[in-house]
């Protein structure tokens, strides 16, 4: 069976001196989970580098959280899948934000997800659902045409390759989640897509996260619920001893 997926987007918090220190701290609160659990740090770019070299990497993985979809050339303030290739095993990518405050759209978000693969690295893809469209009733049809555009430049032979993170964008941030039953609902949905794209088998391997407002408290729903394959967490990401919990239960679960 797959190892479950945490994964800590840091957003823009943390100069290099407090990603340090904080990495620190998380070192020594978090074990070493690696027989059940991959847990993954995605800080911000410039910490990357120095935070690389600090990281045990008994215990953790870094992301990035974002890249550019070219390799290198006259894109000022852009970083590569290329530059970040010998920092990291995963990139974030489409995450709501970047959606919503930076116009990405799936087009753009596809160029991404195939050049993270491209530079043997893996995306995360991130998808999900406004407050309307949920209100709409149409969830099912939104993450429809997220998924299939973001992975459209990706072949059958590197699906194997992606993560998929469904977050509702309502729920990212604001202290509200999903009802693990409709996440799993939801997740069942990008499932289905990844399977009329890429077979059954890809259906089913392929690994799914839930994010949104996980805080510690309501994480053992999401870890025990069908086809989510575990967390993509913001906010309590920031809070050592919330964070360290959240591993701690993740393996517990998985070790029985
Ligand atoms: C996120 O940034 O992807 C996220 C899920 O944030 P939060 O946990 O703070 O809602």
């Amino acid at each position: 069976m797959a190892k479950k997926l945490i994964v800590a987007n840091w957003k823009m918090h943390f100069t290099v001196g407090e990603a340090s220190l904080y990495l620190h701290k998380l070192q020594e609160k978090v074990a070493n989970t690696r027989k059940t659990t991959e847990v993954v740090l995605c800080p911000n770019m410039l910490t990357l580098q120095s935070l690389s070299l600090q990281v045990d990497r008994r215990k953790f993985r870094l992301g990035a959280q974002n890249c550019y979809f070219q390799d290198e050339g006259a894109f000022t303030g852009e970083v590569s899948a290329t530059m970040l290739r010998s920092l990291v095993d995963y990139v974030i990518i489409g995450h709501s934000e970047r959606r919503h405050i930076f116009n990405e759209d799936n087009k753009l978000i596809a160029q991404k997800v195939q050049a993270v693969v491209r530079n043997g690295l893996q995306p995360i893809l991130c998808v999900g659902e406004t407050r309307q469209e949920r209100a709409d009733g149409d969830t099912a049809h939104v993450l429809h045409d997220q998924v299939t555009a973001g992975l459209s430049n990706i072949t059958s032979a590197e699906i194997n390759h992606v993560v998929i993170a469904y977050e509702p964008v309502w729920a990212i941030g604001t202290g509200e989640f999903d009802k693990a039953d409709d996440a799993v609902q939801a997740i069942r949905s990008i499932r289905k897509n990844v399977e009329s794209m890429f077979g059954k088998k890809a259906s089913q391997e392929i690994r799914v996260l839930y994010g949104g407002s996980v805080n510690g408290d309501e994480a053992g729903g999401y870890l025990v619920a069908e086809g989510v394959d575990a967390l993509l967490i913001g906010g309590a990401s920031l809070k050592a001893d919330v964070f360290a919990g959240i591993v701690a239960r993740t393996h517990e679960l998985e070790s029985v």
